[in-house]
C-alpha cells in the first residue's frame, strides 16, 4: 500500500469547524442552539457588490486571468491602503490570494525552509499553527496571558528576535482576542523590529478596519518606512466586507515576495475568478456604508457582551476594541462540576456549555491558550443576550 506524505499527517482538520459541526448536528436534531463558535462576520455585502458580479457575468471572458491579480484589483487594494495610511506601494508589490488564510499558506511556503523558526505570539489564529506545522517550520510561541491583555511586549519580541528566527507573524487586531494594539505599542514593537534585520515580518491586519472607541489603526510601516523592505501586509474582504465566501486576500510588500507568491499562483490557482474579482473591485471602491455600520454594530454587541463577563465572579476578560470576538480566562472554573459532570479544561468547558445550554463556544486551547474561551458575538441581535444569560447561568450553576 503506498504511503500518504508525511507532511499530510501533521496536517490537523480545524478545531473550530469541529465545534461548529457539532452545534449544526444538535441543532439538526432539533436542540435550540445558539451559536458563538465560527468566526464570520454573518452580514452581507451591499448591493453594489453583486450588480457588479451580475455585470461581470453577463460579460464573461471565458479566459484565464492574471496570476498576481487584475491591474484594476490592485489598483482598487492600493487605494484602500492609502486610505488606511499606506502609502506608495505599486502593482509589483502586491499579489492576491484565494482568501488571506491562502495568502499566508504562500507566504509559509515562499519564506520558510523546512526547519527555519516562525515566531508569533499566543493566543494565534489557528491556522498559523496549521499552516506552520505543514511546511514543517519550527514555531517559537511567545505567550500572552490575560494578565497582559493577550498582547505581546517590546522585552518578549526582542528575546525572541535575538535568536533570529526567520519569519515573525503578528496579528492586529486579534483573532480571538479582539485586542488592538495601541499606536504607542506599535511604536515600541516596531522600534525593537528594526533591530534585527534578518527577520521577514507578517503582519495579519485583515481586521484593520473594524476598531471601536475612536481608536486608530497603526502599524509597522508607518512607524519604521524602512520595515517596508520586509514587512509584508495581509489584508482580506472576508470580515470587512461580510464576503467570507468569496474569497479574496492580498498582501502588500517587497517586489520579490510578491513575485514569489504570484508565482506560486500561477502553480495552483492560476488566478482569482473573474465574476469575484468585479464583486473585490466593488466592494473596495463603492460605498463604505455596509463596512461603517456593522463595525458600529459590532462595537454595540461588545459591550453587551463585555457586561455580562464583568458580571460573572472569578472570570478574567481583557476589553476588545476590534474584530468580534471576546476572549474569557474561564479557568476559575476548572476543577467544579456542572450537572454532576467535571469540567477539567477548556474542552471539557465548551462540551458541557453546548449539552447543558445549547451555546457553542470554541475552546481556547485551539488558540494556544487553554484558560480561556473564544466568543464570536456576530450572531443575529436576538440571540446575543439569551446566548450570553445561558452562559451566565452555566456559571451560578457550577458546584
Ligand atoms: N487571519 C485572521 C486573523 C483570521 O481571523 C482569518 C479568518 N478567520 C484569516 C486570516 C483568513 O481570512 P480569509 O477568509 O481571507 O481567508
Amino acid at each position: 500500500m503506498p504511503q500518504l506524505a508525511r507532511r499530510v499527517g501533521r496536517a490537523k482538520p480545524s478545531v473550530i469547524m469541529q465545534v461548529a459541526e457539532k452545534a449544526k448536528r444538535l441543532k439538526a436534531e432539533g436542540r435550540d442552539i445558539i451559536s458563538f463558535s465560527i468566526g464570520v462576520p454573518n452580514f452581507l455585502p451591499g448591493e453594489h457588490v453583486y450588480a457588479a458580479a451580475r455585470e461581470a457575468l453577463a460579460k464573461d471572458s471565458g479566459q484565464y486571468g492574471s496570476n498576481r491579480g487584475t491591474d484594476a484589483l490592485l489598483d482598487a487594494f492600493i487605494a484602500h491602503m492609502e486610505a488606511l495610511g499606506l502609502s506608495g506601494y505599486g502593482r509589483a508589490n502586491c499579489s492576491t490570494g484565494i482568501g488571506a488564510k491562502h495568502v499566508i499558506y504562500n507566504l509559509a511556503e515562499a519564506l520558510l525552509d523546512e526547519g527555519d523558526t516562525i515566531v508569533f505570539p499566543t493566543p494565534y489564529w489557528t491556522s498559523y499553527m496549521d499552516i506552520a506545522e505543514i511546511v514543517n517550520a519550527k514555531v517559537d510561541l511567545l505567550a500572552c496571558p490575560a494578565s497582559q491583555d493577550y498582547k505581546v511586549t517590546p522585552a518578549q519580541l526582542d528575546t525572541a528576535l535575538a535568536k533570529k528566527p526567520k519569519v515573525f507573524l503578528f496579528n492586529n487586531p486579534s483573532n480571538p482576542t479582539g485586542m488592538v494594539y495601541t499606536r504607542d505599542e506599535i511604536v515600541a514593537l516596531a522600534d525593537v523590529l528594526v533591530k534585527y534585520p534578518d527577520t521577514w515580518i507578517i503582519t495579519d491586519d485583515i481586521y484593520n478596519r473594524m476598531l471601536f472607541d475612536g481608536l486608530e489603526y497603526a502599524n509597522f510601516m508607518q512607524v519604521h518606512p524602512q520595515l517596508r523592505e520586509r514587512t509584508i501586509f495581509i489584508d482580506s474582504l472576508s470580515k470587512t466586507y461580510g464576503m467570507p465566501g468569496w474569497r479574496v486576500g492580498f498582501m502588500a510588500g517587497p517586489e520579490s515576495v510578491a513575485k514569489a507568491i504570484t508565482t506560486l499562483n500561477s502553480n495552483h490557482i492560476t488566478n482569482l475568478p473573474e465574476i469575484v474579482t468585479a464583486a473585490a473591485i466593488a466592494a473596495l471602491t463603492g460605498p463604505q456604508d455596509v463596512p461603517t455600520e456593522k463595525c458600529a454594530e459590532f462595537q454595540a454587541k461588545r459591550d453587551q457582551v463585555m457586561t455580562v463577563m464583568n458580571a460573572i465572579p472569578g472570570v478574567v476578560c481583557p476589553r476588545p476594541q476590534g474584530a468580534f470576538y471576546v476572549f474569557p480566562d474561564i479557568s476559575c472554573a476548572f476543577g467544579k462540576t456542572h450537572g454532576g459532570v467535571k469540567i477539567g479544561n477548556d474542552v471539557d468547558f465548551c462540551n458541557v456549555l453546548l449539552d447543558a445550554k445549547g451555546v457553542a463556544c470554541v475552546p481556547g486551547s485551539a488558540f494556544g491558550e487553554p484558560c480561556a474561551l473564544r466568543i464570536s458575538y456576530t450572531c443575529p441581535t436576538p440571540q446575543l443576550v439569551p446566548g450570553l444569560t445561558r452562559i451566565q447561568e452555566f456559571f451560578a450553576e457550577l458546584a
